[in-house]
């Protein structure tokens, strides 16, 4: 046998078992799962092509998982097994096939298919409906007594209901925690200064496998049951999928996304579906599990070392993938934060390529200790940014230096300032800096604001580097020969933008409140001070941080960051100078575009569905005649005009007594003048 071979066997068993303590005993695993699978593959590949080399005691023929000494212990009188994987299509085809084999079926084989769920699995013993103890799965077949612990367990019945329960009833199923529950007890953690958990998954492993069942208790613990051990008597169906429907009725909680399925085909479709699914539910699975749906036929396929014949596990690409950091670069946003980011050695996860993530601020990079150099574990699931979730710190190679804040900005050399208490650093220099001159410009042309199509990211690039441009207004004077003067901008791009650029020139008011790029101001809260102020720049300008306040979920910070950007006179001066060019299309000041004064001096609040015209032209209509079209209902407004199934803006007028018109109403008004 050659000697380098048993070597490498030797390594990888030594290297599953001390991950495995780290996971099992410990729940706070150094390496992500993906890292771990190969492992365990390799071992599997070389142990099958040199059977000789196989060991009773190989992690590759044992269920892993050790009791802690401090629970009693608890032997399972049906072993609690793990599950076979299959990672493509290929392989679930080969399981199938195996499934068929066996049994000697030509046709096909129903299959029983449900999420995997990524949490740890539990078996729940009841004796006459009673629930009398609770167990984790250990090695398999001895685990940890966690009674008192499962009994904090909402979703576990401490009774079972209903008719024919069975004098012995053994339920297994995986105990895991939501991914908003994950989030809220992190929070804490952090708040508290106290050790957070990677995952849910090793968050409900710590949880349930507390000393003391009052932390056990604080924690959000759910369950989802989907096999048995001991059943005495069995009075339950036959398929697996029924016998599911049945621990309903005892009121046991079984994931809702269980689905029987024909054959392999529909078991392709399955994972397919909940694939999609997946970032949407509010718990982690990591695949899906197919298991022969008959009962029967899973007895005849019976099991092997650490798995059974019947059930495989089709996993889902990895969301958590092991590499290397090149790098921490310090990018400046558009209000001249500081954020961190981790060039990394590319990596597949979450189904792409990866090669930056953020370490968002410097809180963050002492916490994680995240250095140049290290080995971290990435993290991308669904459309989150790439995070580091953790360094493997065994990996560290000697002298790695901690990453420091630098001095000054990286973009423009000026001071940067972190405030005491503030997780995020700043760059002082405002409007100085060419990263928070793009970031503005970005900001203040993109689609939920000024909406200006063609002034994507490499133009502003440009006009900033090239000086072009030194402030948001400077896009109003550009020419076409300026533009068609960039990079890959021909005569045509340009007319285009050009149009674009003059197009933006009319939006309502709260579009540009937005453009602004006022800090904590989004676009729900431009909307507010937009109605709430009857859309008058002039007056929310004036505004205090006390009148502010009065604006719907406006706070007192965010007060006070709006009173603080209009009091500047260099916003000031640049708001004069944007307002020589646009109009808002929402503008009570009468002037700029009525007819007529005939409805002057009069407030109307327009409300439901009018029939003839859409509330924004009838507002046109009365605007042309001098009047005013506010949002909110004041003793000031002279009257609301109320179309199909208005609502609390009617209350609000009957309520005040302010006089209400119907649609027939509101057209006399706008064609009788
Ligand atoms: P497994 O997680 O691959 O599959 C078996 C387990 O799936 C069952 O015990 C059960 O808990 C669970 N499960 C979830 N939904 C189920 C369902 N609907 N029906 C049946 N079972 C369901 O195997 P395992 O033996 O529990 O753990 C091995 C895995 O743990 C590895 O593949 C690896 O990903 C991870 N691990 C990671 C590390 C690490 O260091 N990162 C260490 C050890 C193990």
């Amino acid at each position: 046998m050659n000697s380098s071979l048993e070597k490498r066997v030797d390594q990888l068993r030594a290297q599953i078992r001390a991950y495995d303590y780290q996971y099992y005993v410990l729940d706070d695993p150094t390496v992500p799962d993906a890292e771990y699978d190969r492992l365990m593959r390799e071992l599997i590949e070389l142990e099958t092509q040199n059977p000789v080399l196989i060991r009773d005691d190989s992690p590759t023929q044992r269920v892993s998982g050790a009791p802690v000494d401090s629970f009693k212990e608890v032997q399972h009188e049906v072993p609690m097994l793990s599950l076979g994987n299959a990672f493509s299509r290929e392989e679930l085809d080969a399981f199938d096939n195996r499934v068929r084999d066996r049994l000697n079926i030509q046709s096909s084989v129903s299959y029983n298919a449900e999420p995997k769920l990524d949490g740890l699995a539990v078996s729940v013993l009841y004796e006459k409906g009673q629930l009398v103890r609770g167990a984790t799965r250990g090695d398999g077949h001895s685990g940890e007594d966690i009674t008192e612990n499962v009994r904090t367990i909402r979703s576990i019945p401490l009774r079972l209901t209903g008719k024919n329960v069975p004098e012995r009833l053994e339920i297994r199923g995986e105990v895991f925690m939501s991914k908003h529950g994950f989030e809220r007890m992190n929070e804490l953690a952090r708040k508290n200064d106290e050790k957070e958990f990677v995952n849910p998954r090793n968050a409900a492993a710590g949880s349930l496998r507390q000393l003391d069942p009052r932390l056990t208790a604080k924690r959000p613990l759910e369950m989802f049951c989907y096999g048995f051990g001991v059943i005495f008597e069995d009075v339950l169906p036959v398929e697996h999928y029924a016998r599911l429907q049945q621990l309903k009725k005892w009121g046991l909680r079984v994931c809702p996304l269980v689905e029987v399925v024909t054959d392999v085909e529909g078991c392709w479709k399955y994972y397919q579906k909940i694939l999609q699914l997946r970032d949407q539910l509010d718990y982690e699975i990591d695949g899906v599990v197919y298991k022969v749906n008959d009962t029967v036929l899973q007895q005849e396929l019976g099991f092997v070392s650490r798995a059974p014949r019947w059930a495989v596990a089709h996993k889902f690409p990895a969301q958590e993938e092991i590499t290397q950091v090149r790098e921490v670069d310090f990018q400046v946003g558009r209000t001249g934060a500081i954020t961190p980011v981790a060039k990394l050695e590319p990596v597949f996860v979450g189904g792409v390529t990866v090669s930056n993530a953020t370490l968002h601020n410097m809180d963050e990079v002492e916490r994680k200790d995240v250095r140049k150099g290290d080995t971290v574990i990435v993290r991308r699931a669904g459309d989150v940014i790439p995070e580091v979730v953790k360094v493997v710190k065994e990996r560290r190679k000697k002298g790695a230096r901690k990453i420091k804040l630098p001095k000054v900005c990286p973009e423009c050399g000026n001071e940067i300032s972190r405030i005491e208490g503030e997780a995020v650093a700043r760059c002082v220099a405002g409007f100085s800096c060419p990263a928070q001159r793009k970031g503005a410009l970005k900001h203040y042309a993109s689609r939920n604001a000024m909406d200006i199509e063609g002034l994507g990211d490499k133009v502003i690039d440009q006009l900033i580097d090239r000086n072009l441009v030194a402030n948001l207004d400077e896009i109003y004077r550009l020419d076409k020969d300026t533009i068609s003067g960039l990079d890959r901008m021909g005569d045509k791009s340009a007319e285009n933008l050009l149009a674009a650029i003059e197009k933006s020139k009319q939006v309502p008011l709260a579009k540009f409140i937005f453009a602004l790029g006022i800090r904590e101001v989004g676009e729900a809260t431009a909307i507010a001070l937009s109605d709430h102020f009857n859309h008058d720049l002039d007056a929310i300008m004036a505004a205090g941080e006390d009148d502010l306040q009065s604006v719907p979920d406006v706070g007192p910070i965010v007060a006070k960051r709006i009173a603080q950007y209009f009091a500047s006179n260099n916003n000031k001066r640049l708001i004069k100078r944007l307002r020589a060019d646009i109009r808002w299309t929402d503008s009570n000041v009468a002037s700029d575009n009525a007819a007529s004064d005939l409805l002057a001096g009069n407030v109307y609040v327009l409300t439901g569905t009018l029939a003839s015209m859409s509330r924004e032209q009838a507002a046109g209509k009365l605007r042309a005649l001098g009047a005013k079209v506010t949002g909110s209902v004041s003793k000031n407004t002279t009257a609301v005009i109320a179309g199909d199934k208005a609502g609390s803006k009617l209350q609000k007028a009957e309520k005040l007594g302010v006089p209400v018109l119907s649609e027939q109403e509101l057209l006399g008004l706008i064609t009788e003048k």
